[in-house]
Parts: C-alpha cells; sequence; structure tokens
C-alpha cells in the first residue's frame, strides 16, 4: 500500500516542474493518508484544480497527463454517460512514480544516447534508491548488528549505505563531534538527519544532470554555434542554446 507520506518525499525528491509539484501536492491533499485514493465527493473538477493551483486550465490539463505517463497519477474517468447524466468526475489515485525516481528525471540515460555503462550505472543507483524506502525494520533485519555512524543514519532516515556514509562524513566535517555516533543519534532523534538525506539526495540528482548537460555540450553545434545547442535540457526540456531556447518558445509557425 502506497501512503500519502511516501508520495509526497517522492515529490519533494523528485526533479518534477514547480507546476507538476503543486498539481501533485494539491492532489495529495485531497488524499486518503493511507490509500492515496482522492474520495469521491473530493474529486476535483479540472476548473476546481485550476482554481485551487493558480494555475491555466491548460496548464493543468498538460501537467496531468505527464504525472500520468510518469506513473504519479492514475485516473479513473467515468464513462460519458455517466459524467453527462450523474456528473460523475474523473477519479484520482496517487502512486510513487514507475521505475522508481530516476525515471523521473525523463529516461535521460536512453534520451540522452549515453554509453551502456553509463545507463547501467544509472540503473543501479534506481535499485538501490528502491531500497532507501525500505521501513527502518526491514533496514535492521539486514543490517549488521554492530552500531556504525552509517547504521545510525541509515536507520534513522532509510538512507543506503553509500548515503548515509556521506551524511556522516559531512557531519563529522562540519561539527568535528567528540562522538559522531552520539551526535548522529540526537540528531536522528531530533529529526534532523532527514534534512540531511534530502540535500544529499537533491546533490546526487545536481550531479546526474550536470554530467547528463557536460555529454549534450560535446554534441553538434546548433546554427548559432553553440555546442550541443539544440538539444533539450534534461530538466527544464528546452534547448541549451539561448537563442534556440527563444525560438522554441515562440509559437509555431
Ligand atoms: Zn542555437
Amino acid at each position: 500500500v502506497t501512503r500519502r507520506w511516501d508520495v509526497e518525499r517522492d515529490v519533494f525528491l523528485s526533479v518534477l516542474s514547480p507546476q507538476a509539484r503543486l498539481v501533485l501536492l494539491t492532489l495529495l491533499a485531497l488524499s486518503n493518508a493511507q490509500t492515496c485514493v482522492v474520495p469521491a465527493e473530493f474529486s476535483p473538477s479540472l476548473s476546481r484544480l485550476a482554481l485551487m493551483t493558480g494555475l491555466s486550465l491548460a496548464t493543468i490539463k498538460r501537467v496531468l497527463n505527464e504525472l500520468e505517463e510518469g506513473g504519479w497519477v492514475i485516473r479513473k474517468r467515468p464513462d460519458v454517460v455517466k459524467a453527462r447524466a450523474e456528473g460523475e468526475r474523473t477519479r484520482y489515485r496517487l502512486a510513487r512514480p514507475k521505475g522508481g525516481l530516476r525515471q523521473s528525471l525523463g529516461g535521460l540515460p536512453e534520451s540522452l544516447g549515453l554509453g551502456s555503462d553509463r545507463a547501467t550505472g544509472l540503473g543501479s543507483d534506481r535499485a538501490t534508491s528502491q531500497t532507501a524506502f525500505q521501513t527502518k525494520e526491514q533496514q535492521q533485519q539486514k543490517s549488521a548488528p554492530k552500531t556504525t555512524p552509517e547504521s545510525v543514519v541509515s536507520d534513522a532516515t532509510g538512507a543506503t549505505l553509500a548515503e548515509a556514509a556521506a551524511i556522516a562524513k559531512r557531519v563529522q566535517n562540519e561539527r568535528s563531534p567528540r562522538s559522531l555516533v552520539g551526535l548522529l543519534r540526537r540528531m536522528a532523534e531530533d529529526g534532523d538527519l532527514t534534512q540531511f538525506l534530502i540535500e544529499q539526495r537533491a546533490a546526487t540528482i545536481r550531479a546526474d544532470v550536470a554530467a547528463a548537460i557536460a555529454e549534450l555540450r560535446r554534441g553538434p553545434e546548433c546554427r548559432h554555434g553553440v555546442a550541443g545547442g539544440e538539444a533539450l535540457h534534461p530538466q527544464a526540456r528546452t534547448p541549451l542554446c539561448p537563442q534556440c531556447r527563444a525560438q522554441a518558445r515562440r509559437p509555431a509557425a
């Protein structure tokens, strides 16, 4: 069962556009916390979603299609007769993205034509990020009985061992505590480690995006002489060259 909390955490760790986050968080606010299903009586019309989010109807429609494609939103549409006669509206269920968070980069490895080594690397990252979302109990069953800084962090936050190691190292560098395990335990009790994990994951995603852009910059020049200028930024999905971008923004002739 997917709980609202799990989807919310995925939203914050994702690279979704601000509009997509807003629509998702709005639907989550209407949904049952245990099931992520929006109850029939709260199921919003598109115009209600537009009012609630401040976004245009066209943006709501586009974003919902993207979210459905990414596996974040599952829509159940009423048949036309029922919709007309009984005013039955589309029902929404929220879910965690297809194939884990890395997929929400928009199929990064394939679309960039990166080598198979690179793609495999991302694939295994995806597998470890799945581990990161296991429950505390699941993690403890597997972890060694010995308490290490890493085990304190991963038990408290569900971080992978690599993430936990990076967080422990950061705390060590920033605070130079007498007992790293002791400090990490106190931070875990105060809930301070979650923010570190969020920042750690954001940094990993930024590094992936930066590597992807560097790869694109090796591509052919656009007509303005910018290397990889016509290639699309992996998050913004707009051309890397500012002039190409301005042209793309103008309505198609
Ligand atoms: Zn250009």
